[in-house]
């Protein structure tokens, strides 16, 4: 079974909490605070691995979370971190967030991609021990790691699609010119997925055609095995447009071209624009009294098409035309690769309500949801974002209810990792 696109979870660990623990020693009376920080969360990682080729694996697992931290332990030993989780995927695979359908990422490098933050872990209570601070009875939890569902598509990388109808030709013309072994047979619909084949024309000269399978009349609309494979050649910089010539099936060449090519049209006005090279097979089947070779040429000649004569299964003709179709690809440019378009939301706002508020001595600590996802998106080394941070902060009445606590200039507040002296 080919599967080329799913939906999964994919969920980063939890932070391992911090610990509360004391120095306790014989004869010494009052050891100082020392339970250790908690280990991180692992992270879901994206891996691509060039063996795979569909993304069938995803069909039975949907939810993928990587390991939590542990927590943290006595003695200022911290906890153990998470180990993160590595996902493998076929290269060419786009990662896209489910709900905006915003690219994330595109798997065509070799190039390894966080998908899923793990949570950081909660500082022990060893990190409380200051002077001035009294008994930190406090450590802090740790947070939970990032969860988003998220959209994977296979569009394979290849330089070169074929289109055509069924029973064209295509799967022939790959399996007679590249290492690719395509299931071929004379009745349509014999190719159920993507194939992939490296074409060899000189030394040095070689570039990667993909057979899907065919698309028919109407296909726009749903009938048959249709558009969902055009998605495997949006990438590709050049079309070579299979047609049979011969007729062999009772449909008319000039017909069977336009009708590709308002299928094309149809799924991607991007793809219809796309270098076309024609070529006309099965010409050892053709009637010596046919006009149908003329016919087309002078039809896709007056679009701007360039028309080669071929029979895949002769082979006659075949060599010429990978040559040009090399020759062409020198002077396109590479194959698309997409840029990122997901832009990460914006914090939510929130209201002091939700923040919770541990008062320990001089020290204040800060905590709740939304703070903590304000506080993952500030860069605190940035001016600009600090005084977003603080506005956000003023805001939500933060200030105004420590105020009502009984703050004073100079106690601490704390919020998560970050720790500042309050000043009116
Ligand atoms: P696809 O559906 O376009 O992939 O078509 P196939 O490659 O599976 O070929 C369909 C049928 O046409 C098969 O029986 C092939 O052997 C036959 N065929 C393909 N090319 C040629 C050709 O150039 N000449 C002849 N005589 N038969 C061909
Ligand atoms: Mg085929």
């Amino acid at each position: 079974m080919f599967v080329d696109k799913v939906r999964i979870t994919v969920c980063g660990g939890r932070g391992g909490d911090g610990a509360v623990a004391f120095h306790r020693e014989k004869y010494v009376a009052a050891g100082g605070p020392d339970g250790g920080d908690g280990g991180h969360g692992g992270s879901v990682v994206l891996h691509v691995n060039s063996n795979l080729s569909t993304l069938l694996d995803f069909r039975y697992k949907r939810k993928y979370v990587a390991p939590s931290g542990a927590n943290g332990l006595g003695r200022s030993m911290s906890g153990k971190r998470g180990e993160n989780l590595i996902i493998q995927v076929p290269k060419g695979t786009v990662v896209r967030d489910a709900q905006t359908n915003q690219i994330i990422v595109d798997m065509s490098t070799e190039e390894d991609f966080v998908l899923a933050k793990g949570g950081r872990g909660g500082w022990g209570n060893g990190h409380f021990a200051t002077a001035t601070r009294q008994v930190p009875r406090f450590a802090k939890s740790g947070t939970p790691g990032q969860e988003r569902d998220v959209i994977l598509e296979l569009k394979l990388l290849a330089d070169v699609g074929l289109v055509g109808f069924p029973n064209v030709g295509k799967s022939t013309l790959l399996s007679v010119t590249s290492n690719a072994r395509p299931k071929i047979a004379n009745y349509h619909f014999t190719t159920l997925y993507p194939n992939l084949g490296v074409i060899y024309v000189d030394e040095g000269v070689s570039f990667v055609m993909a057979d899907i399978p065919g698309i028919i009349e109407g296909a726009a609309e749903g009938a048959g095995l249709g558009h969902d494979f055009l998605r495997h050649i949006d990438r590709c910089r050049l079309l070579v447009h299979v047609v049979d010539v011969s007729g062999s099936e009772g449909r008319d060449p000039v017909a069977d071209f336009d009708a590709i090519c308002a299928e094309l049209h149809d799924y991607s006005v991007d793809l219809s624009n796309r270098p076309m090279i024609v070529a006309a097979n099965k010409c050892d089947l053709l009637p010596p009294d046919s006009d149908n070779l003329e016919r087309l040429r002078s039809h896709v000649e007056a679009l701007g098409c360039k028309l080669y004569e071929i029979s895949a299964g002769t082979t006659q003709g075949v060599k010429t035309l990978m040559r040009v179709v090399a020759e062409e690809l020198r002077t396109l440019p590479p194959v698309t690769i997409y840029e990122p378009d997901y832009v990460e939301p914006l914090p939510p706002t929130g209201t002091s309500d939700e923040l919770e508020i541990d008062h320990l001595g001089s020290t204040w600590v800060i905590s709740g949801l939304w703070l903590e996802r304000l506080v993952s998106n500030i860069n605190f080394d940035d001016y600009e974002s600090r005084n977003y941070f603080d506005l956000q902060l003023r805001k939500c009445g933060l200030f105004t209810r420590l105020e009502e606590m009984g703050i004073q200039d100079g106690d601490t507040v704390s919020i998560y990792d970050l720790e500042f002296e309050y000043q009116r």
